[in-house]
């Protein structure tokens, strides 16, 4: 079969999982938790199922969702929205993410990601027929490096995507970062994907900086949000997308042929649930203290702890150990670390187009303290 997209196989995430549930791994790869989410937000879905939420939603998405929504920005960020024409629910991030490449890349386009990034970015902008173009984040800290992308931008760059808190780093971009993105953008037409999954894990007393803070960047950007993330409900698929009105026309434009529209009583159970703002308010707290407490452990063996403030995700450089493996590829690395250390870790390498191995791996450090812990004791043989 002639392949759309050649090089693309089984994604790492999958594969990391499949063989830490094959050889009984303390699965830290893929990421997502090991605890349950709050049993209010269980009851809220089957609540709305007997009430009768089960036929097809309007298609942006339950109303009360993108009010529920459109508060939240208002009130984190300062964005005024219409949930109306500027909010759209979406299966998750990842539909999302795809939806606004779909609805805004012609043929030919030149897409600017920021190398390492996730997964999904380069197949979807490829799926579009578009250009990807990769300025790399500064080796090592992980930080943007704007002088590099001005440098990619041409008459052809229809959109850059940005994301902060990092997959995979953990690094945050400070406001300064983004009044510079703004500065840098503002002579141009080019969009802004900004993927904000992470937005509600920020440690270390620094705030999240929302393209929806910054107007040059809001009237320009597809804010992308996960739902997954910030109620332990990777498994729900349900995340947003705020974009100014022309924009999300061109967005539903797709969505509707896409998936038309998402899991209705989820949606309910969302709104709900958003009423009270102490969930996400205090989920920074909660992993910061999950972190601290990966870090502590890890600072005991002779993995290099990279600086992460943002994001349930931990790097760790493997060069120091006392082992041959740490030779190998990262790929290769993990793959044994899973089998004979008993802990699924992720390659950086998998963020990148070219395969840069760097000698890191990421950890999630999104699990109960005592699977922390089971984890930690297995790495501090190395
Ligand atoms: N973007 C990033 C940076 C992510 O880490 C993830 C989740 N792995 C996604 C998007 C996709 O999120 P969702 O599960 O809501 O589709
Ligand atoms: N976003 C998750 C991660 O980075 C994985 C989600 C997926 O498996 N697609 O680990």
């Amino acid at each position: 079969l002639d392949s759309r997209l050649p090089a693309v196989g089984t994604t790492i995430f999958t594969v990391m999982s499949a063989l830490a549930t094959e050889t009984g791994a303390v699965n830290l790869g893929q990421g997502f938790p090991d605890f349950d989410c709050d049993p209010a937000l269980v009851d809220a879905v089957t609540a709305a199922m007997k009430a009768g939420h089960n036929q097809y939603p309007p298609m942006p998405g339950v109303p009360a969702l993108r009010q529920a929504m459109a508060a939240k920005m208002q009130a984190l960020y300062g964005l005024r929205c219409d949930p109306a024409t500027e909010i759209t629910v979406t299966a998750g991030a990842t539909q999302a993410i795809l939806t606004a490449i779909l609805a805004i890349v012609h043929p030919g386009d030149e897409v600017i990601v920021l190398e390492p990034c996730y997964d999904s970015y380069v197949p979807n902008i490829e799926l579009a027929g578009g250009k990807v173009v990769r300025v790399p984040l500064v080796p090592g800290t992980f930080r943007p490096d704007f002088d590099a992308i001005a440098a990619a931008i041409t008459p052809r760059t229809r959109a850059l995507m940005i994301n902060s808190p990092h997959n995979p780093s953990g690094q945050v971009w400070s406001a300064e970062d983004m009044r510079k993105l703004q500065a840098l953008l503002a002579p141009t037409n080019v969009l802004l994907i900004s993927d904000e999954v992470y937005e509600h894990m920020v440690f270390d007393d620094q705030e999240h900086q929302s393209a929806a803070r910054f107007p040059g960047l809001a009237a320009r950007a597809f804010i992308v949000s996960s739902f997954g993330k910030t109620y332990h409900v990777t498994g729900w698929k349900v995340g947003t997308v705020v974009a100014p009105a022309p924009l999300t026309a061109e967005f539903r434009k797709v969505h509707q042929f896409n998936v038309f529209t998402v899991n209705t009583p989820m949606q309910h159970a969302l709104a709900a649930h958003m009423a009270d703002p102490a969930p996400y308010r205090q989920l920074s707290g909660f992993y910061q203290r999950k972190r601290d407490l990966f870090r502590e452990g890890l600072a005991q063996t002779r993995f290099r702890l990279l600086p992460g403030q943002g994001t349930y995700f931990q790097c760790v450089g493997i060069e120091s150990l006392a082992v041959a493996e740490r030779d190998l590829p990262e790929a290769e690395f993990c793959q044994w670390l899973t089998r004979e250390i008993g802990v699924a870790a992720i390659p950086l390498s998998a963020f990148y187009g070219n395969g840069f191995d760097q000698k890191v791996v990421r950890f999630c450090f999104a699990k109960k303290d005592e699977t922390l812990r089971e984890a930690l004791s297995r790495l501090a043989r190395l």
